[in-house]
């Protein structure tokens, strides 16, 4: 397989808020992260899955004070965390995130086939490798200790922007949304996502918690979306998103 000429992209997507990904790993794990910029700090929502480094690879990005947050535990949310001196975790996921728990694979037969649907075992699940010489079955997620645990209603304040946290339930216990009232933006995990295929079966979530969630999100007044995974989105998707999953799972 051929080495990436860089692992990772980068743009704007809405005032303010750069969204990075990593283009050579497969559609199925790639997470977005996002680096809001404020005027005293910049607040990173999420850190890939720690397959390159995103201090050496985007220096440019992070010269400035950044707090790492993770939306929840999973890996491929997590993975970049352990770069950064300030790091964010909810209570229930905090421990998770600590001692790196939970399934971290990048081999496509590790995966349980209901979950893969279309793939073929044997195939990969990265398109590039991040260096000559890495080996996908070597990989593993680096513990994170938080330095911050965070609770409902705790603010991130950037200086000129104030971010609350929304506790969000049932993808895992420690899922956590940031909602940024004045402009009406929404960091949502993986709570709700554009493509709408919502994972509420794994041992660590909960459906009832995840119904209470997303009617919870029903009240806000947003503007914009910005997912776990995939695209960004408005306020008419978020309620059908929220309107799909309410009528599959509420008893
Ligand atoms: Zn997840």
């Amino acid at each position: 397989m051929r080495v990436a000429d860089r692992w990772f992209d980068h743009e704007t997507v809405d005032d303010g808020v750069i969204r990075i990904v990593e283009p050579h790993v497969d559609p199925f794990l790639r997470g977005n992260m996002y680096l809001v910029r404020g005027r005293e700090r910049d607040l990173l929502v999420d850190t890939g899955l720690g397959i390159a480094s995103l201090r050496e690879q985007l220096d440019e990005l992070f010269e400035r004070p950044a707090v790492a947050v993770a939306t929840h535990r999973h890996f491929d949310h997590t993975g970049g965390l352990h770069e950064f001196d300030e790091v964010a975790v909810h209570r229930d996921d905090a421990e998770s995130v600590a001692n790196a728990e939970g399934f971290a694979s990048l081999r496509i037969e590790d995966y349980p086939p209901e979950e893969l649907g279309g793939y073929d075992v044997g195939q990969s699940l990265l398109t590039a490798l991040p260096h000559e010489g890495f080996e996908v079955g070597d990989y593993r997620v680096h513990p994170a200790a938080a330095t911050r645990v965070l609770d409902e209603g705790d603010v991130f304040d950037l200086g000129d922007r104030r971010f609350t946290v929304l506790h969000l339930p049932g993808h895992t216990p420690g899922e956590i949304g940031l909602w940024e009232e004045q402009t009406g933006t929404l960091f949502s995990g993986d709570c709700v996502y554009e493509s709408g295929v919502l994972l509420d079966e794994m041992p660590e979530s909960n459906i009832e918690d995840y119904v209470a969630s997303m009617r919870r999100l029903l009240d806000l007044p947003v503007r914009i979306v910005h997912g776990g995974h995939d695209d960004s989105f408005g306020r008419e998707r978020l309620h059908e998103l929220i309107d799909q999953y309410v009528a599959k799972r509420a008893l």
